[in-house]
């Protein structure tokens, strides 16, 4: 049995976990939840999946499929969908969602697994000592470690394995940043679709919060700005950022009320825009000593379950090697 570290508790992190579990596993995030990316933010009565929306109904990974059958954690809905709102191309749209919110996902899945877990906890340096690792937080050393598994975005990744590791300039997963805002409305809009793409040439995602989070007393919305735009305006205001999308909202459907409530987050690293597999053939990176590898969704795809597949396709090598 193998002690093995793994840092980034998101989808990644957890299927490697699931995958490996028989070995002494330590999972460490730096946020205070497992999860990620796949988030669910609650504000006093109101919430927000303002992270991953959905998962795709069709994803091919079937490991995935069963165990969140198995579980009985998502809810398949039926949702009108625009697949382009400036076309005004509608569809009909079978996705599946948490059943609590989508954060309820990996959170199940955790608990599930009953493993040592760090949270609050951002490691900030990766040691060598003889034949093992040790991880370095602020206030904490972390030793003893026969293998160190870094499922954190990539760029992340690099800073805290750079020593360990030569990096291949050529292949460099890059990363786009998207804003999400979240609006709530005391009164009903009456729109007739739950969500859809390009909105606006600015605004490349919308989608309801209601059909999920059936209990709701407002309308909520996260909309999602173009990664173009998130580009081009990193350090926007969130008031005037906020403003410009309700003005957008407003005219788009003809709304007559302001929102309630309103509230911006900005992901820095939201989504890989070409993957490392598709640059590099290659399914994971790994040090010199094959002790400390690194995955993610930046891997295999932009999707929860391209993440959960790069962490399965690196524990089948794992898997071999322990
Ligand atoms: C706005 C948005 C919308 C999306 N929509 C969808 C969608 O609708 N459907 C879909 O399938 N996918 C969607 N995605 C993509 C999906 O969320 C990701 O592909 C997936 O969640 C990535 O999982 P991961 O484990 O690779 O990375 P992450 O979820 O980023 O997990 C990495 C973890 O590492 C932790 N961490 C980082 N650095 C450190 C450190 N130094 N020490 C300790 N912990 C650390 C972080 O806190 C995080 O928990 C969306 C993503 C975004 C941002």
């Amino acid at each position: 049995m193998k002690n093995i570290a793994i840092i980034g508790a998101g989808i990644t992190g957890l299927s490697l976990a699931y995958n490996l579990r028989g070995n002494n596993i330590t999972i460490f995030d730096k946020s205070w939840r497992p999860g990620g990316r796949v988030s669910t933010r609650k504000n006093d009565e109101l919430l927000f999946d303002h992270g991953a929306h959905y998962l795709s109904k069709n994803h091919k990974v079937k490991q995935l499929k069963n165990l969140l059958d198995s579980l009985d954690i998502v809810n398949e809905k039926i949702i009108n969908f625009s697949t382009n709102y400036l076309k005004k191309d509608f569809i009909k749209k079978t996705i599946l969602i948490g059943k609590n919110g989508m954060n309820s996902i990996p959170r199940k899945i955790f608990d599930n697994l009953k493993i040592k877990s760090y949270f609050n906890s951002k490691i900030i340096s990766i040691e060598k000592n003889n034949e093992t690792y040790s991880l370095i937080t602020e206030t904490e050393n972390y030793i003893n470690f026969d293998l160190v598994l870094v499922c954190v975005p990539f760029l992340q990744a690099k800073e805290l394995t750079n020593k360990f590791i030569d990096f291949n300039l050529k292949h460099e997963p890059k990363y786009e940043p998207i804003y999400t805002v979240m609006l709530s409305y005391e009164e009903s809009n009456n729109i007739n679709i739950d969500g859809g793409l390009n909105l606006h040439n600015d605004i490349s995602f919308f989608m309801k919060q209601n059909f999920k989070f059936p209990n709701l007393k407002d309308e909520c919305w996260v909309l999602n700005l173009s990664s173009d735009f998130t580009f081009k305006n990193l350090d926007i205001n969130n008031k005037i950022l906020e403003e410009k999308v309700i003005s957008i909202f407003e005219r788009s459907f003809s709304l007559n009320q302001k929102p309630k409530f309103q509230n911006t987050h900005r992901w820095l690293y939201a989504q890989t825009k070409i993957s490392y597999n598709s640059l590099s053939k290659k399914n994971w990176i790994g040090s010199k000593d094959s002790k400390i590898f690194l995955s993610g969704d930046w891997v295999m795809g932009r999707s929860i379950s391209d993440a959960w597949n790069a962490g399965l396709q690196l524990s089948h090598y794992l898997n071999i090697l322990l």
